[in-house]
């Protein structure tokens, strides 16, 4: 059956059209299921009992249970999700001081393969459709009766593997009449896609973006994260620097630290001659070891030098903070124990 949840507002009334009706009606459909977020058709008051009957026949309107929930010291929440097909999705809800952010999954599993990653090694399944992206921060909504101001797609996935829907849900978690979140509290995070690097540049979306880097050198970064096989930092480097040119938005890099791998002086050096003159912002992440992982986090006090050295060579960079580290909030490791407890 198809989601009712997977249509932006145009999308929507061309679906109502179809079943005879007039398009102010997908408004108040829309209205009902991303601003006021109901669990039904029948809580949709102002739509008649024969329109309610139709939508029932042709539409689902995506709720997900809650297969497992584990909540931090911290305030950070990390969800296990059921679909409908009986796949599982994580989420993760974290508490800033500006607000609540979810990260969202953009697929069943990851096909990127990055080494250090919880993801690796799962099967992938299939990519998520825009209703079940979206639908991520409805449950979350819902279970926590409150309002998420940010959205990351920082969880299981990589988006630009999954382009078109992604971008689908931003357009429906945009719309004023739903959801209503800006543009500027969405990011999404790829490992290096170029071409979808550049369709994202031409996009008319707003939302921020953040680029895995992780090492400036490609024998490192490859040994990384096998998607630098296939478009090096140099190719990416072109694309980050057409995006910036082509929107006059500033790129997040993430940079994930592990010891003697990459967080080095001299790594922080050449970091510094790929990024010199870029719109750009260095986010640095303390690695988080996996299961049977090679590699493990850098020391404090190492990431703390490679981000001073950093700053004082005209750098902007910041250490991400750790939340929920007490529940393994970290990257795919919710799902990936779900497996293994299911096997
Ligand atoms: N596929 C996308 C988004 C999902 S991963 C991407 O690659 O960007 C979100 C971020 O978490 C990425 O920067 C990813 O490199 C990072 N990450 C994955 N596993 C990690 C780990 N074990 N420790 C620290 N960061 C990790």
């Amino acid at each position: 059956m198809k989601n009712i949840k997977d249509y932006n507002l145009e999308e929507l009334k061309e679906e109502v059209k179809l079943l005879g009706e007039k398009p102010f009606r997908a408004e108040q459909i829309f209205k009902w299921i991303f601003d006021v977020k109901v669990k039904n058709f029948d809580e949709m008051t102002n739509i008649s009992t024969e329109l309610r009957e139709k939508l029932k026949q042709n539409y689902d309107i995506c709720n997900y249970d809650i297969v497992r929930k584990l909540e931090s010291t911290d305030g950070t929440k990390k969800y296990l999700f059921g679909l409908n097909d009986g796949n599982a999705i994580e989420s993760v809800l974290m508490e800033y001081h500006f607000g609540k952010t979810v990260c969202v999954s953009s697929q069943v599993g990851c096909k990127m393969g990055c080494k250090f990653c919880a993801s690796t090694g799962i099967p992938f399944v299939r990519s998520l459709s825009s209703g079940e992206i979206v639908q991520q921060v409805i449950a979350i909504e819902q279970d926590t009766s409150s309002k998420v101001s940010n959205i990351v797609f920082m969880g299981i996935g990589e988006p630009f593997d999954n382009y078109d829907n992604v971008i689908n849900a931003v357009k429906i978690l945009n719309n004023p009449k739903g959801i209503n979140m800006g543009a500027r509290h969405i990011s999404i995070s790829t490992c290096g896609v170029v071409p979808r690097i550049y369709d994202f540049a031409n996009e008319n979306v707003q939302c921020t973006l953040s680029i895995s880097l992780h090492s400036s050198n490609d024998k490192v970064r490859s040994s990384m994260m096998p998607i630098n096989s296939a478009y090096n930092i140099e190719e990416l480097m072109k694309a980050c620097k057409y995006y910036i040119q082509k929107t006059n938005k500033r790129i997040s890099f993430e940079y994930a630290l592990s010891k003697d791998n990459n967080d080095n002086l001299k790594d922080a050096d050449e970091l510094i001659r790929l990024l010199k003159g870029m719109l750009c912002h260095v986010n640095l992440i303390p690695i988080n070891k996996i299961e049977n992982g090679k590699y493990t986090k850098s020391s404090l006090e190492n990431i703390m030098k490679f981000r001073d050295y950093l700053n004082d060579h005209g750098i902007t960079a910041t250490i991400r903070r750790e939340l929920g580290s007490d529940i393994d909030a970290a990257c795919g490791q919710l799902r990936r124990k779900n497996l293994k407890d299911r096997k």
